[in-house]
């Protein structure tokens, strides 16, 4: 099937989920663990740019991207090209026994894209979390010291170590324990949440002083932050406060990781969103958006930090696969080829000129946020700053009921996020967001009861 073919048009020929979804899930249930979830039951056949077929024929609006990871769309023509070339030569050696070019390239892209202008070596990884854990292991081990400050609302996966830098109980870590020691939680700058005029470095001085008088600067190896927090809530932090804190990390010999998992790739509208305040990280993790769909993360470093691991200390038997390395390549051309960056700041002046407004109209909408095309509304009891998980939760069912998929996030489950891929036409995401401000007057009017 040639996905070129698919249109970019919202197109329902059932309810959702279709009689095919329903039977596919009735299987699902019989066979697959219930602890893995999934956002709507609709299963998904074929896609392609910013739309979904389902197995049913529905064609619905992707406005999650698969979690901001096909960034230069679904089925990306230089992609599927990449991906068939490379497996049809070789899929796997395994990079610490036969290495291979593509293994090389992705990390002289990503040293080269990379935020600073110091040498950096990269090293890849299968995820994530894998990348967090390795950023974590160098840093421990350049720096002689184990205590890692992460922050509130953060995410950085489900393994042992990421969910216990993680901030959210439910679902990420209740019963979970024990979890990684040498952990360590200090309050994020959330400008929506925290005191009327406090600045981006009077957010930083807070969490430094707990830092300082928890910790102890000399036993810090990393403080670990997203630039902008992703499933915490698309919390922007107040400008001033990550060069604050990046400062105070070189001060002490502190190093300062950037976990650009969710940022990364042209998402906020820069290559990365430490780029917009010209903050350079000593360690960076990236992954979803970095190979198109394929499964690729790295850690990216300054080369005197990565060259001080002993040799053999870092690896894996899938890292840097060579078909997701291939996928790599040809998104990261994809995403300068077509001017990504600047697509993802269009998508934020669009969905801000068409949601900014309902905010006025409802009290509900607390709060507008983003950068680029990572945006969010938090939604709140009118008058009051109390989070309304109810509502984000009847906003998203109206949005899926209509073929528009967008997830929710946030420590209080009452952010709806739209993370589109970069691709998406003005008039299918005009579309999108009709839904969503119907589905907004629909809940916050109370007509939907
Ligand atoms: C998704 C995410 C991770 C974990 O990535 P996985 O590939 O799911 O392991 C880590 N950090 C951030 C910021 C993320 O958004």
């Amino acid at each position: 099937m040639d996905t070129s073919l698919i249109q970019q048009r919202r197109n329902l020929v059932t309810e959702l989920p279709g009689p095919n979804s329903k039977e596919l899930d009735r299987r699902r249930s019989a066979a697959v663990s219930p602890a893995v979830s999934s956002v709507l039951p609709v299963y998904v056949h074929e896609a392609s740019g910013a739309i979904l077929v389902d197995v049913d024929g529905n064609s619905l609006i992707d406005l999650g991207a698969g979690i901001a990871v096909v960034s230069v769309g679904h089925a990306a023509p230089a992609v599927v090209d990449a991906v068939q070339a490379q497996i049809g030569r070789f899929a796997h050696t395994c990079f610490m026994v036969s290495p291979y070019e593509a293994y090389v390239a992705v990390c002289e892209a990503l040293n080269t894209l990379a935020p600073g202008s110091e040498p950096k070596r990269t090293a890849l990884f299968n995820s994530g979390a894998e990348a967090v854990e390795n950023a974590v292991k160098i840093a421990r081990h350049v720096t002689g010291r184990q205590a890692v400050i992460a922050f509130d609302h953060a995410y950085h996966g489900r393994t042992n170590l990421t969910m216990s830098l993680t901030a959210k109980n439910m679902p990420y870590r209740d019963r979970f324990g024990p979890f990684a020691p040498e952990v360590y939680r200090v309050p994020m700058s959330y400008p929506y949440r925290d005191p009327d005029g406090m600045t981006g470095e009077q957010a930083a001085e807070r969490a430094i002083e707990q830092i300082e008088r928890h910790v102890g600067a000399d036993s810090v190896a990393c403080v670990l932050i997203e630039p902008i927090q992703g499933e915490g809530g698309f919390i922007v932090p107040a400008t001033g406060f990550l060069p604050a804190v990046a400062a105070w990390c070189r001060d002490h010999g502190v190093v300062f990781a950037a976990d650009e998992v969710q940022t990364g790739f042209c998402r906020t509208g820069d290559w990365f969103a430490c780029d917009f305040e010209g903050v350079v990280p000593d360690l960076m993790t990236t992954a979803k958006a970095l190979a198109g769909g394929m499964p690729l993360a790295a850690v990216t470093g300054r080369a005197d930090l990565m060259d001080a691991v002993h040799v053999g200390g870092l690896g894996g038997t899938y890292g840097g696969n060579p078909v997701a390395c291939a996928a790599a390549l040809a998104s990261i051309d994809t995403m300068k080829d077509q001017d990504l960056a600047e697509a993802a700041r269009r998508i934020g002046q669009t969905v801000t000129a068409r949601l900014g407004p309902l905010q006025a109209s409802h009290p509900g909408i607390g709060d507008v946020r983003g950068r680029g095309a990572m945006m969010a509304l938090e939604l709140v009891r009118p008058g009051t700053k109390e989070p309304d998980a109810e509502a984000a939760k009847r906003i998203a069912s109206a949005c899926h009921r209509a073929g528009v998929v967008v997830l929710s996030c946030g420590s209080y489950g009452n952010v709806i996020r739209l993370l589109p891929p970069l691709v998406i036409e003005e008039d299918l995401l005009g579309d999108g967001l009709d839904v969503l401000a119907g589905a907004i007057d629909e809940v916050l009017s109370g007509s939907a009861d």
